[in-house]
């Protein structure tokens, strides 16, 4: 039987910065944007081969703002992503779209393609705070573009939500929550802002809530969505019954994954690498996935055990307790036992049957206690 794999597709172009935004990504003109994506279906033709073995359970194409790409682009790589590599039958095939960007005609494009789910940035539904983050798009335009993908025949919709936000408050956050799930998507992402280093918002140092205030909309988070018959699975993410976003669940989980384009990630046979960041050289790729990979890094037990942990504990249903003794012959008591044994007490971790969890009192105070699954090696 084959191995699974995903694949992740970085798509860096974007109409401009917002204001809190470090993600690889910026402006191109359309024959930057081209000699791009040639690149990226060489990329994807060179390191087929390499990938024989494995079946492809997800495609991720991300940005970026990848919906600036028109419908027969997307075509063509999602042409050679099915030349080159077994793509299952059901596979999940994402992509990520901002409002503003979107037509009908593209829409069409990407549906022909074979992508099955978007992910919509909204962030809010209040154009002051569209405005502070330097958002494209107006709230006007998420709801014309939510309208348009389903009009497509998009059955699986995600949108990106953000708390912690310039002039936010707990109503106006609430009142974004029950909006969107008014809409019905089939999931929800709810981030709270980070100020990255490097973005103008980190310079600008605008008034952010409070950290009860902050406290507080993570509470209503989950009370609100639930309440609209979403669950949470993940530490930002919530889904329809049998819609959590198969891709994601695989980063969680340690699934292989490649990762093509400038920037991208990949976990695969036990090595983490990242290819380069730099446009023009990767514009100029010649056909040997060597030249273009970066920080290659080949992962101990150790490594792996901790990222089981880590990435595991960011899940609702948490870490299976016999995968990892099958995984690594020995139990997770064994390897963590003082630290399950102190956050259980304190309340924050419960240990039920094969599964080690964080409680919802430790999944809002996760950051600490994920560091503590470190091991010193
Ligand atoms: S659209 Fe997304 S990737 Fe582009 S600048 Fe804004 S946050 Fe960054």
């Amino acid at each position: 039987m084959k191995k699974e794999l995903e694949l992740y597709l970085h798509i860096p172009f974007c109409i401009r910065k917002c204001e809190y935004c470090d993600f690889l990504s910026g402006p191109a003109d359309e024959k930057s944007r081209r000699v791009y994506l040639d690149a990226m279906l060489r990329e994807l033709a060179a390191v087929g081969p390499q990938a024989k073995e494995y079946e492809v359970i997800s495609v991720y194409i991300g940005g970026g703002t990848p919906s600036l790409l028109p419908g027969d682009w997307m075509e063509e790589l999602m042409e050679m992503v099915r030349d080159t590599y077994c793509l299952k039958k059901d596979a999940e095939i994402s992509m990520e779209a901002n409002p503003g960007t979107l037509t009908a005609i593209n829409l069409a494009g990407y549906h022909r393609a074979g992508i099955n789910r978007l992910s919509l940035g909204c962030q809010s539904t209040d154009d002051t705070e569209l405005k502070l983050l330097g958002r494209i798009h107006t709230w006007a335009q998420f709801q014309e573009s939510f309208q348009m993908a389903r009009e497509a025949g998009f059955a699986n919709l995600n949108v990106d939500l953000m708390s912690g936000l310039p002039r936010q408050n707990l109503t106006s956050w609430e009142k974004s929550l029950e909006v969107i799930a008014g809409m019905e998507p089939e999931h929800i992402s709810a981030y709270s802002l980070i100020i990255e280093e490097g973005t103008p918002f980190a310079e600008k140092k605008p008034e952010l809530p409070d950290e009860e205030e902050e406290r507080r909309m993570y509470e209503r988070t989950w009370e609100i969505l639930q309440s609209y018959g979403y669950h949470q699975y993940e530490i930002s993410n919530y889904a329809k019954k049998g819609k959590e976003c198969r891709h994601n669940l695989g980063y969680w989980t340690r699934k292989e994954y490649l990762g093509f384009g400038v920037g991208s990630a990949s976990l695969f046979q036990n090595q983490r690498f990242t290819n380069l960041r730099d446009m023009r050289v990767y514009g100029a790729f010649n056909g040997n996935p060597e030249s273009i990979r970066r920080d290659r890094e080949t992962l101990t037990v150790g490594d792996q055990m901790e990222e089981t942990m880590i990435l595991g504990l960011r899940l609702l249903c948490g870490v299976s307790r016999n995968e990892f003794r099958k995984n690594f012959g020995r139990s997770v008591e064994e390897v963590y036992g003082p630290v399950l044994e102190k956050y259980s007490r304190m309340g924050l971790l419960k240990i039920e049957g094969d599964r080690i969890a964080l409680t919802r009192a430790g999944i809002s105070v996760s950051n600490p206690i994920m560091a503590d699954f470190l091991l010193d090696e």
